[in-house]
């Protein structure tokens, strides 16, 4: 497509599919129109991939989640259409700003953090490698809340991009499917009847996911809930108009919010339905095209792959039981195999408040059926695997990993050293029962969006340097490792770094009014705010290193721009505590003369793919800072690396494969490793002897207690400081000196800015095993059994 087609196209999308005029048409209507005109791009290549899997009777792959955090979706299209270039030239010669046009779209944030990113990278990874496959998710009124700063307090405000019409997406009213909830079951002579008390109707959305160069598009598929009875007109006629309305809203529910705490089940029942309802949907989708194909339900595992993404779908292997052998008579222990054969369950978490469990009494009372299914399923796990009765029912509660484990043909760890841990902690007693199903896919994420569209001046260069083609063989990247040696090249790699730098900083400018020196570090951590990942470790830091620059400020430091961003969950109270000790600390330090070019503090809110995006090129420095043993994999690392970042970061999730990768001289290693976290938990007073220890941080608690970041409210942050000397879980204090120390080393090393290049250059061209193609392959093989159908 040319650039005088592709403007042709947007002119009469304009006028037929918007009734706008060009002469009043705002930038709104012109990046609908230049959506449009993409999209009808991605339809043949689209059509075609389904036929194309048809005629081939290629395997299918589904992968369901709760979550794809998404983001934008134009110019991820243009730039995998190979249309970047025409669309930037269409849109000056209408007289538009390119940029402008794309800032416009809202960034879809149907998920939390990493795990709904992850999702998202994987659907890019699939198209891209020609593997049939369909996500399944909810399509959320609502996704994450948006985040705002009063008085340096987080506030929430409800998300609504839907607000306006989603050219991406295509409604699909024919494609529903009825979900019940509550009701009695019936045992009779033929079996178990299941008559729910309420049903609600699951309605399809489908967005085509295009594969690099058109090659290759897949479907997400989102369910929309709506009510099953329409509208009351005679409740209306009575004069009841609220209440002839209320059926719909209460339908309407189920599809309207994205849980907003990525690490503990809330809001009980309707998270529960939420669940339910996507993944009954999704197999009553799954099963009616393989009975368009196939006839025999028992091969289901030759045809079909399922991958549930986390427990949120997990209710899955008893839905799947339920429908073999209440509805297609297959015999109890066969059903189960053939469910088992064809679910593969994605473990993301050990903390033990992440790991889902249900009440009995509210399973049984909003699905009796699955609930005895439950019980039956347990039992025959016991018969079946020499295990005496297995505790996927304990204390009253369903828990949702062993019930996962207990119906998966494999079960996978996100990286190397989570598999580990799984093995040994949560699931050992079914590790050891079941030796050959626990295997590892370290995440990975898209080099098309996480490095081609979100960085053009590197993806340049890399071109230059090494050609085309590393997009879908990332692996290629190793080939700069031989130009690193090379000054020019050098050269090049730095100045692409410093434009991004000065690109960020012109923003940070424009909208929070810090000015910020693109020579100084840019030392950033963005991802949710936890504990775990511990901020506040990154925050102490900043406060000594004020302290200690007001101490001697004759000293030559290296400036460093800090750089936060994240949300916190609504209801988690010492993260928002975290935020607003984050956002204290920066209008101090960038108040204070004594500091001033040496240190600055940012904070710009709303953290989400777009910023993560503008972020991720112009990073120096990547804080990787969790307490060893707690962040799963992390995918956050992994797109700093790659744009040429150096990671600072503790042995924890895929940092320890970054590291080996990139080799121990290109990485800031501090800090305890899982192993030596569990000891030092057991010692008494670690946080009081770590306190002891190190006179740095000594001062920064010292000064939060003294109230330097409360003005007039000394007692402000003062519960942060009880957590850290006395409940000190995340071990903040005892990583602290190590953390300072080897900040220091940063410091230094950044001085020399040749060397820092090539260690950075160096990340680059190591990195390239981090492409989530990689991950897929690896799913295919060893989970799926599925090929690429091109
Ligand atoms: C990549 C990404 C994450 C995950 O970051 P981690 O550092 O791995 O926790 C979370 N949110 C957004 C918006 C992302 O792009």
């Amino acid at each position: 497509m040319t650039k005088d087609e592709l403007k042709s196209e947007i002119l009469r999308h304009l006028a037929f599919s918007f009734g706008k005029d060009a002469a009043h048409a705002q930038t709104r209507d012109w990046r609908m129109a230049l959506s449009l005109a993409i999209r009808d791009r991605v339809v043949t290549p689209w059509f075609e991939s389904t036929r194309k899997t048809y005629e081939g009777r290629h395997k299918r792959v589904y992968y369901l989640s709760m979550e794809f955090l998404i983001g934008r979706l134009l110019q991820d299209a243009i730039v995998n259409l190979g249309l970047d270039d025409a669309a930037r030239e269409a849109c000056l010669e209408l007289g538009l700003s390119y940029d402008q046009v794309l800032a416009d779209e809202p960034d879809a944030a149907l998920g939390n953090g990493g795990l709904g990113r992850l999702a998202a990278c994987f659907l890019d990874s699939l198209s891209t490698l020609g593997i049939p496959a369909y996500g399944y998710g909810i399509r959320y009124e609502h996704g994450l809340f948006r985040q705002s700063f009063h008085e340096g307090r987080q506030v929430e405000q409800a998300e609504d991009w839907l607000s306006q019409p989603h050219p991406w997406e295509f409604e699909r009213p024919e494609v529903c499917y009825g979900v019940g909830f509550y009701g009695t079951v019936r045992e009779g002579e033929d079996g178990a009847h299941w008559d729910a008390g309420d049903m609600v109707v699951a309605k399809a959305y489908d967005t085509p996911i295009i594969g690099w160069q058109g090659r290759w598009a897949n479907t997400l598929r989102l369910w929309s809930a709506q009510s099953r009875t329409q509208f009351d007109l005679a409740r209306f006629n009575e004069g009841q108009f609220a209440g002839a309305a209320e059926p719909e809203a209460l339908a309407r529910t189920i599809s309207r919010v994205l849980y907003p705490n990525d690490s503990t089940p809330q809001g009980k029942e309707l998270r529960l339905k939420q669940e339910y309802f996507f993944t009954a949907a999704s197999l009553a989708d799954i099963l009616r095209r393989y009975h368009s194909e196939y006839t025999d339900i028992r091969a289901l595992p030759k045809h079909v792959a399922i991958q549930l993404n986390d427990t949120h779908p997990a209710i899955a292997g008893p839905e799947l039981v339920r429908i073999l052998h209440d509805e297609h008579w297959v015999e109890l222990d066969d059903a189960i195999e053939i469910a088992r054969g064809t679910l593969n369950y994605t473990n993301h978490t050990l903390l033990p408040e992440a790991l889902e469990s249900w009440h009995e009494g509210l399973m049984r009372h909003l699905l009796p059926r699955h609930m005895r299914l439950i019980e039956q399923i347990d039992d025959w796990h016991a018969r079946t695997s020499k295990g005496r009765k297995m505790s996927t029912i304990d204390h009253g509660q369903v828990k949702m990993g062993e019930l996962s484990f207990v119906l998966a043909n494999k079960v996978n760890g996100v990286s190397a050293l989570h598999t580990d841990l799984m093995k040994k902690t949560v699931f050992s007693e079914l590790h050891t029962l079941h030796p050959d199903r626990i295997l590892n896919q370290t995440n990975g994420i898209t080099p098309r969006r996480w490095l081609r569209t979100c960085n053009p001046t590197l993806s340049a260069l890399i071109t230059d340097t090494i050609g085309s083609g590393w997009e879908d063989d990332l692996d290629r990247l190793e080939d700069l490792e031989a130009h690193v040696g090379d000054a020019g090249f050098r050269a090049a790699f730095a100045e692409a770094k410093h434009a991004n730098k000065a690109r960020l900083a012109n923003r940070i400018r424009a909208i929070r009014g810090v000015s910020i020196d693109p020579d100084a570090m840019f030392d950033i951590q963005v991802k949710r705010i936890h504990e775990y990942k511990r901020q506040l470790m990154n925050v102490l830091e900043v406060i000594a290193l004020w302290d200690a620059i007001r101490r001697n400020p004759g000293k030559d430091w290296t400036p460093r721009v800090k750089i936060f961003g994240g949300k916190a969950a609504p209801g988690y109270h010492t993260a928002k505590e975290i935020v607003h000790l984050i956002n204290d600390v920066a209008r101090v330090v960038n108040a204070d003369e004594d500091v001033a070019g040496r240190l600055t503090v940012v904070f710009p809110p709303n953290y989400n793919v777009t910023m993560a995006e503008r972020l991720v090129p112009a990073a120096d420095l990547s804080q990787q800072i969790s307490t060893a043993g707690k962040e799963a994999s992390g995918t956050g690392n992994m797109k700093f690396a790659l744009n040429g970042a150096l990671t600072i970061g503790t042995l924890d999730g895929a940092n320890v494969e970054i590291r080996e990768r990139v080799g121990d001289d290109n990485f800031f290693l501090f800090g305890m490793t899982a192993d030596e976290v569990v000891e030092r938990r057991a010692v008494p007073d670690h946080a009081a002897e770590a306190i002891a220890a190190s006179p740095e941080l000594a001062r920064a608690i010292e000064h939060i207690e003294r109230g330097s970041f409360g003005p007039g409210e000394p007692d402000r942050h003062r519960h942060l400081a009880n957590l850290l000397r006395h409940h000190d879980y995340f071990l903040v204090c005892s990583d602290f000196a190590s953390y300072w120390k080897v900040s220091r080393e940063v410091d230094e090393a950044y001085r020399d800015r040749d060397r820092w290049t090539r260690m950075a250059a160096l990340n680059t061209a190591r990195s390239g095993w981090f492409s989530s193609d990689r991950t897929i392959r690896g799913y295919a093989e060893e989970i799926w059994g599925a090929t690429p159908a091109i």
